[in-house]
């Protein structure tokens, strides 16, 4: 067929866009990580996405040989912590959306996976990730049943005026050489069922009753006496993310396990939140990024009106639109992580990359979906599973809309109040 006149041939951009050239390192784990995005992640999401929750986790479950072969790969905390702040945030830029862009789900496990040992590490205790290494399976445990997003509210920025807190749903208190825990932690625990170690966010028990604002932080080993977990959660998006309660009924533990205590509660928070949401901006500009790549595929594949869909004006300007959203959410969070991992961390920057990264992959899989047509209903294709992952993107690790809503108190100046 004849080249059309109106379509000129233009400089091909990389996998991540227009990107100025990496260094040597980061273009070598870039490739390694796209190549096990590719190979392994999105052929084991795919399937993870098709079954039962209790599947996903079962003994011959897919997901653990996706698994093996991640921490085979040896990108963990250690080795992003060991590059200078410049190359540790390009780093991990790369290493969450080359994940985001192979599977959602996978990659939430494996960030969430990482917390504890990146919380021992931030918080200076190398005697606790000595103890518990990366290698084991971690999650985080701040949500309960009663308290989603005033878990994530520890300073009250956003607490409604007339609003009362009520009783948290997990306590932990000191009684002599140990720290004891009661209670539960929301469904929503990511790898809650399978974790090997949980950071744990809770209240801490005080004369005048539990005080959710100032609480403890605690490394639980989950094999501890005491602690138990409920089924996995079936859920719309990334299915492949295995989620669940966590019970801790009379569970002790010595002393040292204790990361943070009443006084430095609410700087751990922002510490593990400002990291959390710095790596959702990355995986879900990865997220985006796969539907944007999926969609430029088919509107050269799929004819109407005798042409490849890309030639009708209306399917090339959307396609351009979504090239330029994943494009900003990229610079976006690779600005945001140098920004925090080079000073003072801010959390409403983190909170930026988040709501960006997250509000992008569902406009992108979104618009991916209608260039698909009805193609892009179907379970044949693979557009409907991105955009449900992404829709789960926008509540997870803080709702967006409160994310924005505290992030905007961070920028008012109090001295100016
Ligand atoms: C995929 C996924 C993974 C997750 N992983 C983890 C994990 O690893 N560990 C963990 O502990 N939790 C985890 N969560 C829980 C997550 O952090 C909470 O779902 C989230 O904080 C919202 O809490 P909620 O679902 O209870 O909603 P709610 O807090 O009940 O909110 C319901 C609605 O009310 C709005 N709302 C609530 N409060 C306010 C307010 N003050 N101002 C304005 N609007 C408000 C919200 O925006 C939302 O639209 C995960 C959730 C998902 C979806």
């Amino acid at each position: 067929m004849n080249k059309p006149n109106s379509i000129k041939k233009s400089p091909r951009l990389g996998p991540l866009g227009a990107e100025p050239p990496l260094f040597d390192t980061a273009a070598m784990f870039q490739e390694s990580l796209h190549r096990y995005a590719e190979e392994i992640m999105r052929p084991v999401g795919t399937a993870l996405d098709r079954m039962a929750p209790d599947a996903v986790v079962a003994a011959d479950s897919p997901y653990w040989e996706a698994r093996r072969k991640f921490v085979e790969l040896g990108f963990g905390v250690e080795l992003l912590l060991s590059f200078e702040p410049a190359e540790r945030a390009k780093m991990m830029s790369i290493f969450f959306e080359e994940l985001g862009w192979g599977d959602a789900g996978l990659s939430i496990s494996f960030g969430a996976s990482m917390l504890p040992a990146y919380m021992c590490a931030a918080l200076g205790r190398q005697d606790l990730l000595a103890r518990y290494p990366e290698s084991l399976i971690g999650c985080w445990g701040i949500t309960e049943p009663d308290h989603g997003s005033d878990s994530l509210d520890p300073n009250r920025m956003i607490f409604h005026a007339e609003g009362k807190y009520g009783r948290p749903n997990c306590i932990a208190a000191i009684e002599g050489d140990e720290i004891v825990i009661n209670g539960q932690k929301s469904a929503w625990v990511s790898n809650g069922t399978i974790a090997d170690v949980c950071v744990l966010y809770c209240a801490a028990a005080t004369a005048s009753g539990p005080d959710h604002r100032n609480g403890f932080v605690v490394i639980v080993p989950m094999d501890a006496r005491g602690v138990s977990r409920g089924k996995p959660l079936d859920k719309l998006g990334q299915r492949a993310l295995n989620q669940g309660e966590v019970f801790f009924d009379d569970v002790r533990l010595s002393l040292d396990h204790v990361l943070a205590g009443p006084d430095t509660f609410q700087e751990a928070v922002y510490i593990i939140h400002t990291a959390a949401n710095g790596l959702m901006g990355a995986v879900f500009t990865g997220v985006g990024r796969a539907a944007f790549e999926m969609a430029l595929e088919y509107a050269h594949e799929r004819k109407q009106g005798g042409v490849p869909i890309i030639r009708h004006q209306s399917v090339a300007q959307r396609l351009f639109h979504m090239f330029r959203k994943v494009e900003a959410s990229r610079a976006l969070v690779n600005r945001v992580l140098h920004y925090n991992f080079g000073t003072e961390p801010a959390l409403h920057a983190g909170m930026a990359a988040k709501i960006t990264g997250t509000q992008t992959s569902f406009e992108v899989a979104s618009d991916a979906l209608q260039i698909f047509g009805g193609n892009g209903l179907t379970r044949e294709y693979p557009i409907e599973k991105l955009l449900r992952d992404a829709r789960a993107s926008l509540i997870e690790d803080g709702c967006n809309e409160i994310l924005s809503i505290k992030g905007g108190y961070y920028l008012a100046d109090p001295d100016r109040l």
